[in-house]
């Protein structure tokens, strides 16, 4: 089933007002499976009105029309449509009274013009406005259907979810939706795109959507089906095959985010983790923290920003600092490795680097960042670099990648 909507009104052909309503009916109207195959903003011009009416039912099963509804003489979305659809008006008597006790809790009397929006199409429904005067209308056209709303965006939001949803799920062609989610981490948005590509383009039936937020990606695949067998058979296909190519950058397909699938690995191997951080400052930690019940497995963490603090907690030697610098792989290796001994714990992860935007007098080291992971296996350091200019996507990119890393040696020993 497919629709298109008109936005009535010449203000949305001024530079200075946009037509919104027509997204939120788009949103709901996809809901059940209806495309929206065309918009179109018409100026207060009945011939034009008249005429874009008319094609849009020779295109659509399903035309909405927004605006137009007032009592002036510009608001002429109801005789335009009875003009297209070839049928009569004639006055509502319950609408006429239900505006003029409007008019009279106002303690005003109801403009003469005000009877313009008790016409009501031979044929048509009523849809009711609980924040305005103008009520709205549905009608059928041969097969196809014709609906009439009012402009005024909270007027339409509450018309169409009392009055339209019903119907709407009445009209529209049974559909199911079924929507599978990998969740990736360890490689860039493109680099994830160009390997899913080939799986999903051109598929029927089928949404697929990427979401990126610092280095953490969502691959969404929304199958929409005539039947929840097919639809749920379709997306679980197209995910099978996109984890496949992902390979081991796929951490979880339960939706579950990278701390929850960490936690989930310390449970089941009874193991306890720890955290020191310098260039998060305790972003790694609250990451952690994220997960209810997660002071099963989590000691606790030290933020160590200064050296002196690197060595008093974590028993980072001084000498160690002076030679290699806060920002480097053996006070990385040190820090991780003087965690997991303070705190007892089986794993312990460190992160040292500089976030920028300041170089702190050492220009290479800007956007560096050093990730310790101490485990009952040893200790392993990575180096990773990001684009200097914002420093809370350093931070957070570097908190993913460090959990990355624990999950991966996790994972390895599962
Ligand atoms: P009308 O029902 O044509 O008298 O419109 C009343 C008011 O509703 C207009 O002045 C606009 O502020 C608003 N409006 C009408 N159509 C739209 C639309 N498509 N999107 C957003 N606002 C609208
Ligand atoms: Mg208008």
């Amino acid at each position: 089933m497919n629709a298109e909507i008109i936005a009535v009104g010449s203000e949305m052909l001024t530079a200075g007002r946009l037509d919104t309503n027509s997204l939120f009916i788009t949103d709901h109207l996809n809901s059940f499976g209806i495309e929206v195959t065309a918009k179109h903003v018409i100026g207060d011009d009945r011939a034009r009105l008249v005429m874009a009416i008319q094609r849009a039912l020779g295109d659509a099963d399903l035309v909405i029309l927004s605006g137009g509804l007032g009592p002036t003489e510009d608001d002429l979305t109801r005789d335009a449509v009875a003009q297209a659809v070839g049928c009569s008006m004639s006055a509502d008597a319950g609408i006429l009274d239900a505006i003029e006790q409007r008019f009279r809790t106002m303690n005003r009397q109801m403009p003469e013009i005000n009877k313009r929006q008790a016409m009501v199409l031979d044929g048509a429904e009523i849809l009711s406005n609980d924040r305005g005067t103008a009520p709205g209308q549905w009608r059928a056209a041969g097969n196809k259907f014709v609906v009439m709303l009012p402009g005024p965006p909270s007027e339409l939001k509450s018309m169409f979810r009392r009055e339209c949803l019903p119907r709407l799920a009445k009209i529209a062609p049974p559909t199911a939706i079924h929507t599978e989610v990998l969740r990736v981490t360890g490689i860039s948005e493109s680099y994830l795109d160009q390997t899913i590509a080939p799986i999903y383009v051109g598929r029927e039936n089928l949404e697929t959507t990427v979401l990126a937020h610092d280095g953490d990606l969502q691959v969404r695949f929304r199958a929409q089906c005539a039947t929840a067998e097919a639809a749920s058979k379709l997306s679980r296909e197209m995910a099978d095959l996109a984890a496949a190519a992902l390979g081991d950058h796929v951490y979880s397909r339960d939706e579950s985010t990278l701390e929850t699938v960490i936690g989930r690995h310390l449970l089941a191997a009874k193991a306890t983790l720890a955290v020191a951080e310098s260039v998060t400052g305790g972003g790694l930690a609250a990451r952690i923290t994220n997960v209810p019940g997660s002071s099963a497995y989590f000691a606790g963490g030290y933020v160590t920003y200064s050296k002196r603090m690197k060595t008093e907690a974590l028993s980072v030697p001084a000498a160690l600092l002076a030679e290699y610098g806060a920002v480097s792989p053996e006070t990385a290796k040190a820090m991780a490795e003087g965690a997991r001994t303070a705190a007892h714990t089986d794993w312990a992860i460190s992160l040292t680097g500089n976030a920028g935007p300041s170089t702190d007098g050492d220009e290479a080291k800007v956007g560096t960042v050093y990730i310790g992971v101490a485990g009952p296996d040893g200790t392993e350091v990575t180096h990773r670099v990001w684009p200097v200019g914002d420093r809370d996507r350093v931070r957070s990119f570097a908190a993913q990648a460090a959990l990355d890393l624990l999950n991966r040696r996790l994972r390895a020993r599962a």
